[in-house]
């Protein structure tokens, strides 16, 4: 069988046809990860109202990509109290957000405490919001500053209120690569490592993979199938999300970035390959909204969400800093021929639009 048969065939690919896929033009690449989404979901396009909070920017860390961080390039150094956690958290509750997404740097004189009380005081507040907090970077560097095992890390966040886990600091898995953009952040072992144990507890998470720097397409299809085989042990990755490289205000020196195309492609290619994770999702903060729009029709099935504000990848230069309403983002799903579907942070539907 060659690759397209085994593309119409459905046939699980490996390392090499991986790779082999980005040689194969645009349309026919849309039209094999399109037919899998379709038969997956129809013209449903998933989104859910959710608030991001970035409670702080002051990080021990030093990956070059990043324009976040106050010890990288960003001048405004802040840490918010639990009362301007909880503040942000119950205002979006109020303008119907369902979810929080707590995600911020590894602040060495934060504490423990000061991250995981964030969760409880919004866990008491307001019982019934979802919150998908805390990157395995960031669960790595609580274990590593405390002294403590993953298992403990996870089960206090458990106890603490957290309900899912977020795909983030993944990055890309190759090791050299990941030596030269984010040196001493989780490495990648450790990174499968703790979504495996987040796993072993009955939850969920996502899983990221940011790609368009310095990193190779064979790079690109080694992190993809490193999550699929974790995927097939644990079946506990709802969704993979691709995100694309932002280029400001960071110390990458990044020569080329990636076309339109090859970010479509990319899109057609995970979910090709990563037939067993449910959903595809064009993180429109990083991708654009239109190009988030057009990766419907290329595999993805899910635009994340309102957002509402978000201070991480708008630091390097995303259009995200305040979100977008609610009433623009069905409107432009539905304009794009999809149905736009309102769902939860575990992909129960809510409502159609
Ligand atoms: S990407 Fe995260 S871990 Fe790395 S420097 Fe920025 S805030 Fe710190």
């Amino acid at each position: 069988m060659d690759l397209i048969e085994k593309l119409q065939n459905g046939v699980r690919l490996g390392y090499e046809e991986g790779v082999e896929l980005y040689e194969l033009d645009l349309v026919t690449l849309g039209e094999a990860a399109d037919r899998i989404r379709k038969k997956l979901y129809g013209k449903k396009s998933f989104f859910n109202i959710n608030r991001h909070i970035n409670p702080t920017n002051v990080c021990k860390d030093i990956c070059k990509f990043c324009a976040y961080s106050a010890s990288r390039k960003n001048p405004n150094r802040y840490t918010m109290s639990h009362d301007e956690i909880v503040d942000i958290a119950r205002q979006a509750w109020s303008a119907g957000a369902k979810e929080v997404h707590v995600v911020s740097a590894h602040n060495p004189d934060a504490g423990l405490e000061w991250y995981m009380g964030a969760f409880r005081c919004i866990r008491k507040e307001l019982p019934e919001i979802h919150i998908k907090a805390l990157t395995a970077a960031e669960i790595n560097f609580l274990a590593e500053s405390n002294n403590m095992s993953y298992d403990e890390v996870v089960d206090l966040m458990i106890e603490s209120g957290v309900d899912s886990m977020p795909g983030g600091g993944a990055e890309i898995f190759d090791e050299k690569i990941r030596e030269y953009i984010c040196k001493g952040k989780v490495t990648s072992q450790q990174w499968i490592d703790i979504h495996r144990i987040w796993h072993s507890r009955g939850r969920k998470s996502n899983a990221t993979m940011l790609f368009g720097h310095i990193e190779s397409r064979e790079h690109r299809i080694d992190h993809m199938l490193r999550l699929r085989k974790l995927q097939d042990e644990t079946g506990g990755f709802n969704a993979f999300i691709p995100l694309v490289y932002q280029k400001e205000n960071n110390f990458l020196r990044v020569s080329e970035f990636p076309t339109a195309q090859e970010i479509l492609k990319t899109y057609a290619i995970s979910r090709i390959l990563l037939d067993n994770i449910p959903h595809i999702k064009a993180y429109w903060v990083t991708s654009s909204i239109g190009l988030a729009l057009l990766a419907q029709e290329f595999g993805a099935d899910d635009l994340d969400g309102t957002i509402q504000k978000e201070s991480i990848q708008s630091a390097a230069g995303a259009d995200s800093a305040n979100g977008l309403p609610m009433e623009e983002f069905v409107h432009l799903i539905r304009n794009s021929g999809f149905v736009p579907v309102e769902r939860d942070s575990l992909y129960n539907e809510l409502s159609r639009y």
